[in-house]
């Protein structure tokens, strides 16, 4: 058995833990993770035969079940992962159709996965659905997401066409958009499905006042989601108060769709 600590999946999730708390997204407990593991890989660190507790989820999701899942714990602050991996984090397989939880390593103070799990587990069956290579969840707090959702219109395709217009990387990086929830009481089973059903169009979901879902493929594609994301939200912040001389036209999005080999949502360009 190999130490778990130099485990890929575990070095590039403390890395990118570290590096959200870094870009101010994660404050005090703020933001969580999911990552989705390959059961080969696991074995190679892990006895995944010897449970060391078990943890009810309060939801079903049957299409997870025996998956396993390297996640972020409740009430533990991002900062803090680097330092004591095996507190802040757990490796947890779904069972019982999801309504359970076996956990195979961490939360070794007692604790348990985030208040957040639900929305996690939901949007990872939708974004399989779509693309059986999607293994990350992630959702965190960048303030000027943040902000644009306390000043600019809620609806999905004019704040999507907002985001795209104000960097010229944002079309060819998430052609699919941003979904756009109101608020919503968070930690809740109703917001895990809401945030789901959002995930089936788009791999990023706005919280309204509260912060943004990423979904992909590794913890750096959605990291660089939500990067690129919270980048156009910047810029607007910055222009949204100032007369707009210019701006990129839907016939310049049409030719980064050519030039980059990707196709902008159905009908958000004219
Ligand atoms: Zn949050």
């Amino acid at each position: 058995m190999k130490a778990i600590e130099n485990a890929p999946f575990l070095v590039e999730m403390i890395r990118t833990t570290t590096n959200m708390y870094a870009h101010g997204w994660d404050e005090r407990n703020g933001g969580n993770i999911s990552l989705l593991l390959n059961e080969a890989e696991v074995k190679k660190y892990l006895d995944i035969t010897k449970v060391i507790r078990t943890i009810p989820t309060g939801f079903a999701a049957p299409e997870l079940e025996g998956k396993i899942f390297l996640v972020t714990g409740t009430g533990k602050y991002f900062k803090n992962v680097q330092y004591a991996p095996d507190v802040n984090l757990g490796i947890v397989r779904l069972t019982c159709g999801g309504t359970q939880a076996e956990l195979l390593w961490g939360f070794s103070d007692g604790g348990k996965f985030t208040s957040e799990f639900p929305a996690h587990m939901m949007s990872h069956v939708a974004r399989l659905a779509v693309d059986p290579e999607n293994r990350v969840v992630m959702h965190c707090h960048p303030a000027n997401l943040l902000a644009m959702t306390y000043v600019h219109d809620l609806d999905e395709k004019a704040f999507t066409r907002t985001l795209w217009q104000m960097c010229t990387e944002c079309i060819v990086v998430f052609p699919d958009g941003v979904n756009v929830l109101p608020w919503m009481l968070c930690g809740t089973n109703e917001i895990g499905e809401a945030t789901a059903k959002k995930m089936e169009t788009a791999r990023l979901v706005v919280w309204s006042q509260h912060g943004i879902y990423g979904a992909g493929k590794d913890l750096d594609e959605t990291f660089g989601l939500i990067e690129t994301a919270e980048k156009a939200a910047e810029i607007y912040m910055k222009i949204a108060h100032l007369p707009l001389v210019n701006t990129i036209t839907d016939d310049q999005m049409h030719l980064l769709e050519q030039r980059f080999n990707v196709k902008a949502r159905e009908g958000y360009l004219s």
